[in-house]
Protein backbone atom coordinates (compact mmCIF):
# COMPACT_ATOMS: atom_id res chain seq x y z
CA UNK A 1 0.00 0.00 0.00
CA UNK A 2 1.38 3.72 -0.46
CA UNK A 3 2.06 5.40 2.14
CA UNK A 4 0.12 8.57 2.68
CA UNK A 5 2.20 11.81 3.30
CA UNK A 6 1.22 15.38 4.67
CA UNK A 7 -0.49 17.49 1.95
CA UNK A 8 2.18 19.60 0.01
CA UNK A 9 3.24 23.07 2.46
CA UNK A 10 1.51 21.63 5.28
CA UNK A 11 4.09 20.36 7.90
CA UNK A 12 4.98 18.32 11.16
CA UNK A 13 6.57 19.59 13.59
CA UNK A 14 8.48 16.85 16.00
CA UNK A 15 9.86 16.93 19.52
CA UNK A 16 12.87 17.94 18.78
CA UNK A 17 12.40 21.17 16.74
CA UNK A 18 9.29 21.60 19.28
CA UNK A 19 12.12 22.35 22.31
CA UNK A 20 12.43 25.36 20.41
CA UNK A 21 9.22 26.45 19.40
CA UNK A 22 8.24 26.10 23.22
CA UNK A 23 10.96 28.21 24.57
CA UNK A 24 9.99 30.89 21.91
CA UNK A 25 6.09 30.96 22.52
CA UNK A 26 7.02 30.94 26.28
CA UNK A 27 9.43 34.03 25.76
CA UNK A 28 7.08 36.05 24.11
CA UNK A 29 4.18 34.98 26.46
CA UNK A 30 6.21 36.76 29.22
CA UNK A 31 6.87 39.23 26.82
CA UNK A 32 3.43 40.71 26.18
CA UNK A 33 2.23 39.62 29.95
CA UNK A 34 4.75 42.59 30.92
CA UNK A 35 3.58 44.89 28.43
CA UNK A 36 0.13 44.36 29.13
CA UNK A 37 -0.96 42.53 25.96
CA UNK A 38 -3.82 39.53 26.64
CA UNK A 39 -3.87 36.70 24.86
CA UNK A 40 -7.02 36.27 22.69
CA UNK A 41 -7.78 33.01 20.44
CA UNK A 42 -9.95 32.87 17.51
CA UNK A 43 -11.12 30.19 15.34
CA UNK A 44 -9.33 28.70 12.59
CA UNK A 45 -12.10 28.97 10.01
CA UNK A 46 -14.42 31.96 9.20
CA UNK A 47 -16.81 33.29 7.21
CA UNK A 48 -14.97 34.10 3.91
CA UNK A 49 -16.95 37.20 4.07
CA UNK A 50 -14.97 38.24 7.12
CA UNK A 51 -11.69 38.13 5.12
CA UNK A 52 -13.05 39.66 1.62
CA UNK A 53 -14.21 42.88 3.39
CA UNK A 54 -11.56 42.84 5.91
CA UNK A 55 -8.06 42.04 3.81
CA UNK A 56 -9.90 43.55 0.27
CA UNK A 57 -10.36 41.47 -2.66
CA UNK A 58 -7.46 43.22 -4.75
CA UNK A 59 -5.19 41.67 -2.72
CA UNK A 60 -3.21 38.30 -3.26
CA UNK A 61 -4.21 36.67 0.24
CA UNK A 62 -7.85 37.17 -0.89
CA UNK A 63 -7.68 36.70 -4.46
CA UNK A 64 -5.47 33.80 -5.15
CA UNK A 65 -4.23 32.45 -1.97
CA UNK A 66 -7.35 31.38 0.35
CA UNK A 67 -8.67 27.85 1.38
CA UNK A 68 -12.22 28.53 0.78
CA UNK A 69 -15.06 25.99 0.50
CA UNK A 70 -18.67 25.62 1.15
CA UNK A 71 -18.94 23.83 4.34
CA UNK A 72 -21.98 20.89 4.77
CA UNK A 73 -24.54 23.86 5.43
CA UNK A 74 -23.29 25.49 2.01
CA UNK A 75 -21.88 28.04 4.05
CA UNK A 76 -18.49 29.68 2.57
CA UNK A 77 -15.76 29.45 5.07
CA UNK A 78 -12.16 29.77 4.48
CA UNK A 79 -9.18 28.61 7.08
CA UNK A 80 -7.92 31.95 8.53
CA UNK A 81 -5.30 33.45 6.23
CA UNK A 82 -3.95 35.83 9.01
CA UNK A 83 -4.78 36.99 12.66
CA UNK A 84 -6.24 40.63 12.04
CA UNK A 85 -9.36 40.29 10.73
CA UNK A 86 -10.78 37.44 13.34
CA UNK A 87 -8.99 39.11 16.01
CA UNK A 88 -11.66 42.27 15.23
CA UNK A 89 -14.17 40.50 14.26
CA UNK A 90 -14.00 38.56 17.98
CA UNK A 91 -13.57 42.17 19.96
CA UNK A 92 -16.82 43.60 18.00
CA UNK A 93 -18.82 40.32 18.83
CA UNK A 94 -18.05 40.42 22.51
CA UNK A 95 -17.86 44.57 23.01
CA UNK A 96 -14.47 44.47 24.03
CA UNK A 97 -14.32 47.83 22.28
CA UNK A 98 -17.09 49.44 25.11
CA UNK A 99 -14.58 48.40 27.96
CA UNK A 100 -11.58 50.43 26.16
CA UNK A 101 -8.53 50.34 23.93
CA UNK A 102 -7.74 46.56 24.03
CA UNK A 103 -4.29 45.14 23.51
CA UNK A 104 -4.06 41.77 22.11
CA UNK A 105 -2.01 38.96 20.86
CA UNK A 106 -2.42 35.84 19.65
CA UNK A 107 -0.54 32.31 18.28
CA UNK A 108 -1.08 29.97 15.74
CA UNK A 109 -1.52 28.51 12.06
CA UNK A 110 -2.10 30.36 9.41
CA UNK A 111 -3.07 29.15 6.36
CA UNK A 112 -2.17 30.81 2.53
CA UNK A 113 -2.26 28.19 -0.78
CA UNK A 114 1.11 29.58 -2.30
CA UNK A 115 4.51 28.23 -3.32
CA UNK A 116 6.03 26.22 -0.89
CA UNK A 117 9.82 26.97 -0.38
CA UNK A 118 11.65 27.76 2.70
CA UNK A 119 10.01 30.32 4.98
CA UNK A 120 7.25 29.65 2.95
CA UNK A 121 4.29 27.44 3.50
CA UNK A 122 0.63 26.52 3.12
CA UNK A 123 0.12 25.87 6.78
CA UNK A 124 2.50 28.84 8.79
CA UNK A 125 1.88 29.97 12.22
CA UNK A 126 2.26 33.37 13.66
CA UNK A 127 2.39 35.21 16.79
CA UNK A 128 0.94 38.86 16.10
CA UNK A 129 -0.50 41.63 18.49
CA UNK A 130 -3.51 44.06 17.45
CA UNK A 131 -3.54 46.91 19.95
CA UNK A 132 -7.58 48.77 19.00
CA UNK A 133 -8.24 51.94 20.02
CA UNK A 134 -4.14 53.62 19.93
CA UNK A 135 -3.91 56.56 18.18
CA UNK A 136 -1.02 58.22 19.01
CA UNK A 137 2.22 58.00 17.46
CA UNK A 138 3.64 57.51 20.79
CA UNK A 139 1.63 53.80 20.19
CA UNK A 140 3.22 53.03 16.64
CA UNK A 141 6.52 53.14 18.84
CA UNK A 142 5.73 51.19 21.75
CA UNK A 143 4.43 48.08 19.32
CA UNK A 144 7.43 48.56 17.13
CA UNK A 145 9.37 48.31 19.99
CA UNK A 146 7.78 45.55 21.51
CA UNK A 147 8.41 43.57 18.12
CA UNK A 148 12.14 44.75 17.71
CA UNK A 149 12.59 43.80 21.78
CA UNK A 150 11.17 40.66 21.57
CA UNK A 151 13.49 39.37 18.90
CA UNK A 152 16.32 40.65 20.66
CA UNK A 153 15.18 39.25 23.68
CA UNK A 154 15.50 35.95 21.83
CA UNK A 155 19.37 36.97 20.41
CA UNK A 156 18.20 36.92 17.05
CA UNK A 157 20.89 39.20 15.55
CA UNK A 158 21.05 40.35 12.24
CA UNK A 159 18.14 41.95 11.60
CA UNK A 160 16.83 45.86 9.99
CA UNK A 161 13.66 47.53 10.74
CA UNK A 162 12.35 49.03 7.35
CA UNK A 163 9.99 52.00 7.60
CA UNK A 164 7.42 53.87 5.87
CA UNK A 165 4.36 56.17 5.69
CA UNK A 166 1.20 55.32 3.62
CA UNK A 167 -0.22 58.50 4.64
CA UNK A 168 -3.76 59.39 4.80
CA UNK A 169 -6.65 58.37 2.38
CA UNK A 170 -6.69 61.16 1.09
CA UNK A 171 -2.71 61.46 0.29
CA UNK A 172 -3.38 57.62 -1.28
CA UNK A 173 -5.77 59.02 -3.14
CA UNK A 174 -3.97 62.09 -4.71
CA UNK A 175 -1.07 59.94 -4.86
CA UNK A 176 -3.06 56.50 -6.33
CA UNK A 177 -3.84 59.20 -9.69
CA UNK A 178 -0.13 60.33 -9.76
CA UNK A 179 1.14 57.16 -9.85
CA UNK A 180 -1.69 55.21 -12.36
CA UNK A 181 -0.94 58.34 -14.61
CA UNK A 182 2.81 57.82 -14.51
CA UNK A 183 2.56 54.27 -15.01
CA UNK A 184 -0.07 54.89 -17.79
CA UNK A 185 2.50 56.61 -19.75
CA UNK A 186 5.21 54.10 -19.15
CA UNK A 187 2.44 51.00 -19.50
CA UNK A 188 4.76 48.76 -21.88
CA UNK A 189 7.41 48.83 -19.41
CA UNK A 190 5.60 47.27 -17.28
CA UNK A 191 5.51 43.24 -16.06
CA UNK A 192 2.19 41.23 -16.73
CA UNK A 193 1.19 41.05 -12.93
CA UNK A 194 1.73 45.01 -12.18
CA UNK A 195 -0.29 46.04 -15.39
CA UNK A 196 -3.09 43.80 -13.77
CA UNK A 197 -2.74 45.82 -10.75
CA UNK A 198 -2.48 49.14 -12.70
CA UNK A 199 -6.47 48.90 -12.68
CA UNK A 200 -6.68 46.60 -9.49
CA UNK A 201 -4.32 47.76 -6.69
CA UNK A 202 -1.52 50.15 -7.75
CA UNK A 203 0.30 50.47 -5.25
CA UNK A 204 1.24 47.27 -4.55
CA UNK A 205 3.12 47.13 -7.71
CA UNK A 206 5.67 49.63 -5.19
CA UNK A 207 6.70 46.37 -4.04
CA UNK A 208 6.83 44.42 -7.34
CA UNK A 209 9.85 41.87 -6.83
CA UNK A 210 10.50 41.88 -10.71
CA UNK A 211 13.95 43.80 -11.38
CA UNK A 212 12.88 45.30 -15.21
CA UNK A 213 9.82 47.10 -13.04
CA UNK A 214 12.45 47.63 -9.44
CA UNK A 215 14.50 49.48 -12.11
CA UNK A 216 11.63 51.50 -13.20
CA UNK A 217 10.19 52.32 -10.08
CA UNK A 218 13.86 54.05 -9.02
CA UNK A 219 12.07 57.22 -10.29
CA UNK A 220 8.59 56.72 -10.01
CA UNK A 221 6.65 59.53 -7.89
CA UNK A 222 7.40 58.83 -3.96
CA UNK A 223 4.02 58.61 -1.55
CA UNK A 224 6.17 59.80 1.00
CA UNK A 225 6.68 63.31 -1.03
CA UNK A 226 2.91 63.13 -1.43
CA UNK A 227 2.10 62.60 2.18
CA UNK A 228 0.20 65.95 3.62
CA UNK A 229 1.57 67.97 6.46
CA UNK A 230 -0.37 66.22 8.86
CA UNK A 231 0.88 62.89 7.97
CA UNK A 232 4.19 64.46 7.56
CA UNK A 233 4.12 65.71 10.87
CA UNK A 234 2.94 62.40 12.71
CA UNK A 235 5.41 60.10 10.83
CA UNK A 236 7.97 62.66 11.94
CA UNK A 237 6.99 62.09 15.82
CA UNK A 238 7.57 58.06 15.39
CA UNK A 239 10.67 58.24 13.88
CA UNK A 240 11.46 60.17 16.91
CA UNK A 241 10.44 57.89 19.24
CA UNK A 242 12.22 55.14 17.63
CA UNK A 243 15.42 56.99 18.19
CA UNK A 244 14.56 57.70 22.20
CA UNK A 245 14.38 53.92 22.60
CA UNK A 246 17.73 53.67 20.20
CA UNK A 247 16.31 51.43 17.93
CA UNK A 248 18.02 51.53 14.10
CA UNK A 249 15.51 51.92 11.07
CA UNK A 250 15.72 52.76 7.21
CA UNK A 251 13.07 54.39 5.68
CA UNK A 252 11.58 52.43 2.59
CA UNK A 253 9.20 54.58 0.58
CA UNK A 254 8.64 51.34 -1.39
CA UNK A 255 7.32 49.03 1.45
CA UNK A 256 3.57 49.16 1.00
CA UNK A 257 2.71 45.82 2.57
CA UNK A 258 0.05 43.20 1.13
CA UNK A 259 -3.06 44.17 2.62
CA UNK A 260 -5.29 46.73 2.10
CA UNK A 261 -6.52 47.53 5.48
CA UNK A 262 -2.53 49.73 6.14
CA UNK A 263 -2.47 53.61 6.95
CA UNK A 264 -0.07 56.12 8.18
CA UNK A 265 3.00 53.60 9.62
CA UNK A 266 3.53 50.87 7.79
CA UNK A 267 6.99 48.51 8.82
CA UNK A 268 9.25 45.26 8.10
CA UNK A 269 11.74 43.54 10.52
CA UNK A 270 13.75 41.21 7.80
CA UNK A 271 16.69 39.18 8.00
CA UNK A 272 20.29 38.92 5.99
CA UNK A 273 19.68 34.96 7.08
CA UNK A 274 16.76 34.75 4.99
CA UNK A 275 17.82 34.91 0.94
CA UNK A 276 14.30 35.83 -0.94
CA UNK A 277 11.84 35.37 2.27
CA UNK A 278 13.41 38.30 4.76
CA UNK A 279 10.57 39.12 6.48
CA UNK A 280 10.34 37.89 9.87
CA UNK A 281 7.82 40.55 11.19
CA UNK A 282 5.32 42.92 9.40
CA UNK A 283 2.87 45.42 10.50
CA UNK A 284 1.26 48.74 10.56
CA UNK A 285 -1.45 51.16 11.03
CA UNK A 286 -4.94 50.00 10.34
CA UNK A 287 -7.53 52.37 11.13
CA UNK A 288 -10.72 51.88 8.75
CA UNK A 289 -10.32 48.35 9.48
CA UNK A 290 -12.73 48.48 12.78
CA UNK A 291 -15.22 50.49 10.89
CA UNK A 292 -15.02 48.25 7.38
CA UNK A 293 -16.06 45.36 9.77
CA UNK A 294 -19.21 47.06 11.30
CA UNK A 295 -17.65 48.91 14.47
CA UNK A 296 -17.22 52.36 15.41
CA UNK A 297 -14.42 54.59 13.87
CA UNK A 298 -11.22 52.91 15.72
CA UNK A 299 -7.56 53.59 15.31
CA UNK A 300 -5.45 50.46 15.60
CA UNK A 301 -2.08 49.30 15.02
CA UNK A 302 -0.61 45.80 15.05
CA UNK A 303 2.19 43.26 13.67
CA UNK A 304 2.71 39.13 12.72
CA UNK A 305 5.83 37.71 13.39
CA UNK A 306 6.13 34.19 11.16
CA UNK A 307 7.40 32.15 13.33
CA UNK A 308 8.92 29.90 10.27
CA UNK A 309 11.07 32.09 9.22
CA UNK A 310 11.72 33.12 12.84
CA UNK A 311 12.81 29.75 13.70
CA UNK A 312 14.93 29.70 10.58
CA UNK A 313 16.88 33.18 11.86
CA UNK A 314 17.65 31.20 15.32
CA UNK A 315 19.15 27.86 13.74
CA UNK A 316 21.55 30.11 12.12
CA UNK A 317 22.30 32.29 15.25
CA UNK A 318 22.96 29.21 17.33
CA UNK A 319 25.10 27.93 15.04
CA UNK A 320 27.45 31.26 14.89
CA UNK A 321 27.14 31.46 18.49
CA UNK A 322 26.61 28.22 20.47
CA UNK A 323 26.56 29.76 23.85
CA UNK A 324 24.32 32.48 23.05
CA UNK A 325 20.32 32.74 23.97
CA UNK A 326 19.66 31.60 20.32
CA UNK A 327 21.29 28.19 21.47
CA UNK A 328 19.93 28.06 24.87
CA UNK A 329 16.51 27.90 23.10
CA UNK A 330 17.65 24.80 22.06
CA UNK A 331 18.99 22.80 24.83
CA UNK A 332 17.00 19.76 25.31
CA UNK A 333 16.16 20.02 28.93
CA UNK A 334 17.37 16.27 30.88
CA UNK A 335 15.27 14.20 33.15
CA UNK A 336 16.36 14.24 36.40
CA UNK A 337 17.19 10.73 36.86
CA UNK A 338 17.34 7.45 34.56
CA UNK A 339 15.36 4.52 36.39
CA UNK A 340 17.23 1.55 35.67
CA UNK A 341 14.99 -1.50 36.57
CA UNK A 342 14.85 -5.54 35.70
CA UNK A 343 13.32 -8.38 37.12
CA UNK A 344 9.52 -8.88 37.58
CA UNK A 345 9.17 -7.34 40.92
CA UNK A 346 11.31 -4.56 40.56
CA UNK A 347 9.94 -3.32 37.07
CA UNK A 348 6.47 -3.58 39.14
CA UNK A 349 7.94 -1.61 41.83
CA UNK A 350 9.95 0.86 39.68
CA UNK A 351 6.58 1.89 37.74
CA UNK A 352 5.65 2.74 41.21
CA UNK A 353 8.37 4.70 42.18
CA UNK A 354 8.40 6.57 38.75
CA UNK A 355 5.17 8.17 39.79
CA UNK A 356 5.70 8.90 43.09
CA UNK A 357 8.62 11.14 42.04
CA UNK A 358 7.10 12.49 38.92
CA UNK A 359 4.10 13.57 41.48
CA UNK A 360 6.71 15.02 43.73
CA UNK A 361 7.75 17.35 40.74
CA UNK A 362 11.05 15.44 38.89
CA UNK A 363 11.22 14.30 35.62
CA UNK A 364 11.93 10.73 35.57
CA UNK A 365 13.23 8.84 32.80
CA UNK A 366 11.52 4.89 33.42
CA UNK A 367 13.44 1.99 30.98
CA UNK A 368 10.71 -0.10 30.24
CA UNK A 369 13.30 -2.75 28.07
CA UNK A 370 13.70 -5.42 30.16
CA UNK A 371 17.07 -5.06 28.97
CA UNK A 372 20.25 -6.34 30.53
CA UNK A 373 21.54 -4.02 33.11
CA UNK A 374 24.89 -2.98 31.21
CA UNK A 375 22.33 -1.86 28.39
CA UNK A 376 20.46 0.21 30.58
CA UNK A 377 23.24 1.96 32.22
CA UNK A 378 24.14 2.58 28.50
CA UNK A 379 21.18 4.33 27.66
CA UNK A 380 21.16 6.14 31.02
CA UNK A 381 24.39 7.87 29.66
CA UNK A 382 22.86 9.02 26.38
CA UNK A 383 19.96 10.44 27.79
CA UNK A 384 22.38 12.98 29.92
CA UNK A 385 20.71 12.16 33.13
CA UNK A 386 23.35 13.08 35.88
CA UNK A 387 21.73 10.04 38.20
CA UNK A 388 20.29 6.89 37.64
CA UNK A 389 18.00 5.21 40.06
CA UNK A 390 18.37 1.37 40.09
CA UNK A 391 16.32 -1.56 41.41
CA UNK A 392 16.52 -4.93 40.57
CA UNK A 393 16.30 -8.51 42.48
CA UNK A 394 18.61 -7.83 45.36
CA UNK A 395 17.26 -4.32 45.50
CA UNK A 396 13.92 -5.74 45.91
CA UNK A 397 14.70 -8.28 48.53
CA UNK A 398 16.15 -5.68 51.03
CA UNK A 399 13.26 -3.12 49.89
CA UNK A 400 15.88 -0.93 48.91
CA UNK A 401 16.80 1.93 46.04
CA UNK A 402 20.10 2.59 44.68
CA UNK A 403 21.19 5.75 43.76
CA UNK A 404 24.33 6.59 41.33
CA UNK A 405 25.86 9.56 40.41
CA UNK A 406 26.45 9.11 36.82
CA UNK A 407 30.04 8.85 35.42
CA UNK A 408 31.22 8.28 38.89
CA UNK A 409 32.00 4.96 39.45
CA UNK A 410 32.57 5.69 42.99
CA UNK A 411 29.61 7.45 43.83
CA UNK A 412 26.66 5.57 44.93
CA UNK A 413 23.52 6.25 48.14
CA UNK A 414 20.93 3.94 49.08
CA UNK A 415 17.67 4.86 50.61
CA UNK A 416 14.63 2.43 51.59
CA UNK A 417 12.29 2.35 48.77
CA UNK A 418 9.43 3.43 51.32
CA UNK A 419 11.34 6.89 52.24
CA UNK A 420 10.38 8.95 49.08
CA UNK A 421 10.75 11.98 50.77
CA UNK A 422 14.40 11.45 51.58
CA UNK A 423 14.74 9.94 47.76
CA UNK A 424 13.38 13.47 46.48
CA UNK A 425 15.38 15.41 49.04
CA UNK A 426 18.39 13.52 47.65
CA UNK A 427 17.76 13.45 43.84
CA UNK A 428 16.60 17.37 44.14
CA UNK A 429 19.97 19.00 45.81
CA UNK A 430 22.31 16.98 43.61
P1 LIG B 1 5.56 37.82 1.98
O1 LIG B 1 5.78 39.08 1.27
O2 LIG B 1 6.81 37.12 2.41
O3 LIG B 1 4.58 36.90 1.28
P2 LIG B 1 3.40 38.88 3.52
O4 LIG B 1 3.49 40.34 3.33
O5 LIG B 1 2.43 38.09 2.71
O6 LIG B 1 4.85 38.21 3.37
P3 LIG B 1 2.18 39.16 6.12
O7 LIG B 1 0.81 38.91 5.67
O8 LIG B 1 2.59 40.51 6.50
O9 LIG B 1 3.20 38.53 5.06
O10 LIG B 1 2.53 38.17 7.34
C1 LIG B 1 3.48 38.49 8.34
C2 LIG B 1 4.59 37.49 8.40
O11 LIG B 1 4.09 36.16 8.34
C3 LIG B 1 5.57 37.54 7.24
O12 LIG B 1 6.49 38.55 7.43
C4 LIG B 1 6.21 36.17 7.30
O13 LIG B 1 7.20 36.12 8.29
C5 LIG B 1 5.04 35.32 7.70
N1 LIG B 1 4.44 34.65 6.53
C6 LIG B 1 3.58 35.15 5.63
N2 LIG B 1 3.23 34.23 4.71
C7 LIG B 1 3.92 33.10 5.04
C8 LIG B 1 3.99 31.78 4.50
N3 LIG B 1 3.28 31.41 3.44
N4 LIG B 1 4.80 30.87 5.10
C9 LIG B 1 5.53 31.20 6.19
N5 LIG B 1 5.50 32.43 6.76
C10 LIG B 1 4.69 33.37 6.20
MG1 LIG C 1 2.56 36.89 1.04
Amino acid sequence: MTQLKSLRGMVDLLPDALQRWQAVEAAAREHFRRSGFGEIRTPLLENTDLFCRGIGEATDVVGKEMYTFQDRGERSCTLRPEGTASVVRAALEHGLLSQGPQRLWYCGSMFRYERPQAGRQRQFHQIGVEWLGASSPRSDVEVIALAWDLLDRLGVGGLELELNSLGSIEDRQAYRSALVGWFQERRDALDDDSRSRLESNPLRILDSKNPDTQDLLESAPRLIDALGSDSRERFDSVQHGLHDLGIPFRLNPRLVRGLDYYGHTAFEITSDQLGAQATVCGGGRYNGLVEQLGGPSTPAIGWALGLERLMLVLESAASKDSSGPAARLTEVPVPTAYLVNRGDSAERAALVLARQLRRAGLSVQLDDSGASFSKQFKRADRCGAKQALVIGDDEIKNGIVRIKVLQQQASESTFSLGDINLIVDHLKAS
